[in-house]
């Protein structure tokens, strides 16, 4: 199974769409947004060291990201990355220990992507997303697949989405380019519904 990056700005619709991927395609995912906010819940030492660049919307600093990925990448399965790389130096790093095969860039308005992020919520117990717009819960404040509490991201607040959008657009917005070069990368519109999304993605992962 191939190693595949997921590409796009904060509120492409990456982890939803990775859920999917991962339940059709039996990816291992590795999603370093909840690798690290499952760290901050339980207050490690690297949760402790992550927390306060999250709440700003600030990037961590990459060497704590690339020894994480690699601890738990593992070679026999295909990994799904989702949020990662977010820097070239990050990319350079995952090439040092494992292969990319192929890239995809959901591509999105950010008008659209500041809509999305001000109407997630998301499952304080299981991660599990929803938009109270698209796609509401059928419980008011109720997790569908767990009937834990809903609640909307701290890093969701205004203010810090800004933030995590300058930071995108410096960081990681290169990579596009970056991948480009390389022929790796296949852009897929994500100003679509997450089922249209998830079809696009898989259409390409077939051919
Ligand atoms: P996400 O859930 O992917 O939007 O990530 C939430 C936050 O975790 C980001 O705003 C960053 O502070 C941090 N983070 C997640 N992935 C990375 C990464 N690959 N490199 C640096 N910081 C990251």
């Amino acid at each position: 199974m191939k190693n595949v990056v997921l590409l796009g700005p904060p509120g492409a619709g990456k982890g939803t769409v990775a859920a999917r991927l991962v339940q059709e395609f039996k990816f291992l995912h590795v999603s370093t947004g909840d690798m690290l906010r499952e760290e901050v819940a339980q207050n490690t030492p690297l949760g402790q060291l992550a927390k306060g660049y999250m709440a700003r919307g600030e990037l961590v600093p990459d060497e704590v990201i690339l020894s994480m990925v690699r601890q738990r990448v593992d070679a026999k399965k295909g990994v799904l990355f989702d949020g990662f790389p977010r820097t070239i130096a990050q990319a350079e790093g995952l090439e040092r220990f494992t292969t990319v095969d192929l890239v995809i860039f959901l591509e999105v308005e950010q008008e659209e992507v500041v809509r999305r992020l001000s109407s997630r919520v998301v499952c304080s117990a299981c991660g599990a997303v929803y938009n109270l717009i698209t796609q509401p819960p059928r419980v008011q404040g109720k997790c569908d697949q767990c009937g834990g509490t809903l609640v909307q991201r701290e890093d969701d607040k205004p203010e810090v989405v800004a933030r995590r959008f300058a930071v995108y657009m410096r960081d990681s917005a290169p990579l596009v380019a970056y991948y480009e070069g390389r022929g790796m990368l296949r852009r897929v519109r994500a100003d679509r519904s997450p089922d249209e999304v998830f079809q696009a993605i898989a259409e390409v992962l077939r051919s």
